[in-house]
């Protein structure tokens, strides 16, 4: 579907197309700043609500020891955050972990900034944890040049590790290929009688990676062939992922505002067509790309 498909694609493809400033240069584009503009925050499905801006998600999970973060985004959505988490009343320092999908500057960029804020610990994959501390620095593709504030992680999630507070639990799922520690992470929800799961399914777009004899991450297109499968085999309620444009945010939260009882979050289509799109797309960019390389080899 379009906006499944655009989603992904338009991930730091177009930014890094469009990248113009030095490294740690603050929301140096249009789309960067079009992804960052503020938006109320409201309630997902019980207690999971979303707290991000436009397009960069941030999702608050609630419970009564205190309160999960994942995902703060650019230092640059770090106050509009914290506006949201004030207009629901939830205090910085209430919140006690916080975790992030990938070291990326627009999903970590803000990590530094909020583990300052809320003094919580910060949870992530050994790759991710070795990308942070390195504020982004040497990625396999972007080398150098979407840099972010270093951010120490306080503890590292496994591959089916879970964090737990006050009754709630969060599965880590690494799903690597979009970086070497991508993390999916899950939890179950019970709403009117029922249990939902839902998915906070990570990046696994490749936008201008190489997939073929790629010296820098020799077993990419083997990490993103099993991040999929790992993903197909999700049980899939409720989804969401780091970009809203990848799960329809703008649409849902207008029709949840107009019609609450259609619950446009829960959308198990949307998450396997988003997984259907995925491996469509990186199958293709396989390909070309091995076709090309045989076609050199030839000459
Ligand atoms: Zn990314």
């Amino acid at each position: 579907m379009c906006r499944n498909f655009l989603g992904p694609l338009f991930h730091l493809c177009v930014w890094f197309a469009t990248f113009v400033g030095p490294a740690v240069s603050a929301q140096p584009t249009e789309l960067w700043r079009s992804w960052n503009q503020p938006v109320a925050p409201f309630r997902i499905v019980e207690n999971v609500y979303y707290v991000g801006a436009s397009d960069i998600a941030a999702y608050l999970i609630t419970t009564p020891d205190g309160h999960i973060l994942l995902e703060t985004g650019f230092a640059e959505t770090v106050p509009l955050v914290r506006a949201s988490l004030r207009q629901l009343g939830i205090e910085p320092r209430d919140i006690r972990i916080l975790l992030t999908s990938h070291a990326h500057i627009d999903h970590a960029g803000g990590l530094k900034a909020m583990k300052a804020l809320t003094g919580a610990r910060l949870i992530a994959s050994a790759p991710e944890a070795a990308a942070l501390a390195r504020g982004g620095r040497g990625d396999f593709h972007y080398g150098d040049q979407l840099a972010f504030e270093p951010v120490t992680v306080d503890e590292i999630v496994a591959d089916g590790g879970t964090v737990t507070l006050g009754g709630v639990t969060l599965t880590a799922h690494l799903t690597p290929g979009h970086t070497p520690g991508s993390t999916t992470w899950t939890c179950r929800v019970r709403t009117g009688g029922r249990e939902l799961d839902v998915v906070f399914a990570a990046s696994v777009s490749a936008p201008g990676y190489q997939l073929v004899n790629n010296a820098a991450y020799p077993d990419i297109w083997r990490d993103l062939q099993a991040s999929i499968a790992a993903l197909r085999a999700l049980p899939c309620d409720v989804f969401l992922a780091p970009h809203g444009q990848v799960f329809g945010l703008t649409n849902k939260a207008r029709r949840l505002a107009e019609h609450p009882e259609t619950h446009p979050f829960i959308d198990p289509d949307g998450y396997r067509a988003f997984c259907d799109d995925a491996e469509a797309r990186l199958r293709k960019q396989h390909a070309e790309q091995a076709a090309a390389l045989e076609a050199r080899n030839k000459r």
